[in-house]
């Protein structure tokens, strides 16, 4: 298939230096439009959308991996102004929180090496939680990571702040609550808290699952989502012609050692063999899915 990958339209990377340089240029700029502000209608699925594009992406060399985790981050932090990240991977101490703008347009080397470093615990997690029977060995490390990612969040009231008394977002309370009753602070330890705490919402209790899937194709492994209509089990149209040809060469195989052994037998045995029916259809399926087979079966049958 030379036409695999037509999606990787990016020129080649000398080095992976490059690659974080050309994304902390994208996330300088990022030419984002940030619609979380249109309400909640389809933040879910814009939300796992993003995700499977930066599971899914070769990292550092796809930089919109990089632009698509920090949408995912503003929509689920709804850019709340008082939040902040902690990153004490990034060696900073328990009060020097960073808000996630300054993040990402001031220390874009520390976004693009934690979106690095959480890329393959997340992987590992969502494969548990799409085929945990097929996974049982991703179990326990996917559980603690969702686990420890889901606790990371810890709040406070802020008491000094009153937003009732607030003169410019006035409400009349005869007729509607306020906008906010209090104004909380926010410290999340990792950019992958509120990645944790969507997922959680997922497969908690009486789990309603992913809404995503894995690709069925051994050697594939991506995420997608499955479109409304039909029952989706491939990332892509190549992955589905490239799984039947597997299937075909399967079956080649099976036919090659099928007739294999029957070579093998004693004159005898073989001759039984030739005259049990199934044997006799076998023989003539593999004649014509190969026809190049036609002679080794002729041999067989003559001898
Ligand atoms: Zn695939």
């Amino acid at each position: 298939m030379t036409n695999m990958r037509k999606k990787d339209k990016l020129p080649k990377l000398q080095t992976a230096e490059e690659a974080l340089r050309r994304a902390e240029a994208a996330l300088q700029d990022r030419p984002l439009e940030f619609r979380m502000w249109g309400g909640s209608k389809g933040q879910d699925q814009r939300v796992w959308n993003h995700l499977i594009y930066y599971l899914n992406a070769d990292l550092p060399a796809d930089t919109a991996a990089y632009l698509r985790l920090l949408q995912i981050l503003n929509e689920l932090t709804c850019m709340d102004p008082t939040l902040v990240f902690m990153l004490k991977e990034c060696g900073r101490g328990d009060d020097d929180g960073i808000r996630l703008w300054e993040l990402s347009e001031h220390q874009a080397s520390n976004f693009v090496s934690l979106a690095g470093r959480y890329q393959p615990d997340l992987k590992n997690l969502i494969l548990w939680l799409c085929k945990p029977k097929s996974h049982p060995e991703l179990r326990e490390r996917g559980l603690r990571f969702l686990d420890k990612g889901a606790h990371g969040e810890s709040w406070k009231v802020d008491y000094d702040v009153d937003p009732i008394t607030d003169d410019e977002s006035p409400f009349d309370e005869d007729k509607e609550p306020p906008e906010v009753y209090f104004v909380k602070q926010t410290k999340y330890a990792s950019i992958v808290v509120p990645i944790c705490k969507f997922i959680f919402g997922y497969v908690d209790g009486l789990a309603k699952g992913l809404p995503i899937r894995v690709c069925k194709r051994l050697g594939c492994g991506k995420f997608f989502m499955p479109q409304r209509t039909g029952r989706k089990i491939y990332c892509s149209d190549d992955c589905r012609v490239l799984d039947h040809q597997n299937d075909k060469s399967k079956d080649e195989k099976a036919d090659d050692a099928y007739v294999r052994r029957l070579k093998q037998l004693t004159a005898g045995r073989l001759r039984r063999k030739l005259n049990l029916p199934k044997v006799e259809n076998r023989l003539k399926e593999i004649e014509s899915r190969r026809p190049q087979m036609k002679e080794t079966i002729g041999d067989l049958r003559a001898s």
